[in-house]
């Protein structure tokens, strides 16, 4: 009796979409699969519990994990960058060594590129990881009020409610430490409501939230550069005293050398599968480029890498036990919306609706709050 050798499959990025795809794949496969892990960093942080880390709700150890954790699963890690992904020999090479697939799972997230937008760099803050939401917790403390301003420099960008609920945070920080009375908040985006892509309800319940909170909403308005003391935004210099602005995204460097990428730099895949147009190989989550019938992409959104990562996992099982049946990612997303105040919302929907999707949003309060706790919780002690 002849036995099947091991096939190897290859994860490239530890985050959200990474830790489920490996994990799933070493429950379903056991000793039939060798599942490696090609990470760059040391440590997994999880970004949702960032925006808590700005005002002073988190501390770093309490949100962060060593990836080493992942090698107690059976999973091998490689902590290295990958400089290439070579899909004609099935390989994927990093700064020195060169690694052969059976199956490739790529999920390497998306990167922040400050160059995009002049002066954001040395002049403002964001909470997109976990050193710079340190540096704007510390700069947030030494605040004595003023004008506040927060903006999202471009589209995509990861998480299409954190910004909304970085204004509302700091305007709770503010009010809890009596400088709200001596400061203004405005906040600039080039979407023209607040997360488009879950639709005008979604839109205006958000941008009705804000205002409660005396928040100035800008809509379709685009940063152009950043100097000491002003944004330019649509030709305009607006002054501030406290700038956060969400960083421009970009598709991971690496991805130009896969040939993968569709129309909008990310990578393509079909949205039922994750199969990408290479033999054996899928990717998830920030990484891909997902369109929606209305035109917008599916937000980059942990919820969306977690599901898409359940998926491919279980169709690469699939192919290796000769089974030739598809697991399908249907779309579906849930997100809480933190507002400050020890309240959140709670939006949740079908993404793959047609013609757009269909999502809706619980009323702010302590429940969705408390549920948002406890998913942070479930996430540190179960994943990582
Ligand atoms: C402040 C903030 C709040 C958020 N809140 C929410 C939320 O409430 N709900 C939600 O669903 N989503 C939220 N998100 C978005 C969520 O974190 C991401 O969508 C999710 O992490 C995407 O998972 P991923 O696996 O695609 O990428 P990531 O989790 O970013 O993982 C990519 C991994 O690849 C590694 N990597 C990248 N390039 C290389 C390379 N060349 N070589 C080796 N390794 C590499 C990176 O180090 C990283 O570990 C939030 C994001 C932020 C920043």
């Amino acid at each position: 009796m002849s036995v099947a050798a091991a096939q190897t499959v290859v994860v490239l990025g530890g985050g959200v979409g990474g830790q489920v795809a490996a994990t799933r794949l070493m429950q379903r496969l056991g000793t039939r699969a060798r599942v490696i892990v090609v990470e760059r960093s040391t440590s997994f942080t999880f970004s949702p519990s960032l925006l808590w880390l700005m005002v002073g709700q988190r501390r770093p150890e309490t949100i962060t994990r060593d990836f080493s954790k992942l090698s107690s699963r059976g999973i091998e890690l490689v902590r290295a960058t990958v400089t290439e992904i070579d899909t004609e020999g099935s390989r994927v090479l990093t700064e020195d060594a060169v690694i052969h697939y059976d199956y490739l799972v790529i999920a390497l997230g998306a990167e922040h590129d400050p160059a995009l937008l002049p002066g954001a760099a040395e002049y403002t803050h964001h909470p997109y990881d976990l050193a710079a939401a340190i540096r704007l917790r510390d700069a947030l403390a030494g605040f004595g009020g003023g004008r506040v301003v927060v903006a999202i420099a471009s589209l995509p960008y990861r998480c299409p409610a954190a910004p909304y609920e970085t204004a509302m945070l700091i305007d709770g920080y503010l009010r809890d430490h009596g400088l709200r009375d001596r400061s203004t908040i405005d906040m600039y985006t080039p979407e023209p409501l607040p997360m488009p892509v879950a639709g005008a309800f979604i839109g205006h319940s958000v941008a009705a939230e804000l205002a409660a909170r005396r928040i100035a909403f800008h809509p379709r308005s685009v940063p152009s550069a950043v100097s000491a003391d002003a944004i330019t935004v649509g030709g305009t210099d607006v002054p501030y005293e406290f700038a956060v602005v969400i960083p421009p995204h970009r598709p991971p460097a690496v991805v130009g050398s896969t040939g993968l990428a569709g129309a909008s730099g990310w990578i393509a895949v079909d949205r039922a599968s994750l199969r990408t147009r290479a033999a054996n190989v899928y990717a998830i989550g920030d990484v891909t480029g997902i369109p929606l019938e209305n035109g917008l992409m599916l937000p980059k959104a942990g919820v969306f890498a977690h599901g898409e990562a359940e998926v491919a996992a279980e169709n690469i099982a699939r192919r290796i036990e000769g089974n030739l049946s598809e697991a399908s990612f249907d779309g579906h997303g849930t997100c809480f919306l933190e507002v400050g105040g020890g309240k959140a919302g709670l939006a949740r929907g079908d993404f793959f609706a047609s013609p757009a999707p269909a999502v809706t949003m619980q009323r702010p309060g302590r429940l969705w709050h408390a549920g948002k706790v406890g998913f942070e919780q479930y996430w540190l002690r179960r994943w990582i």
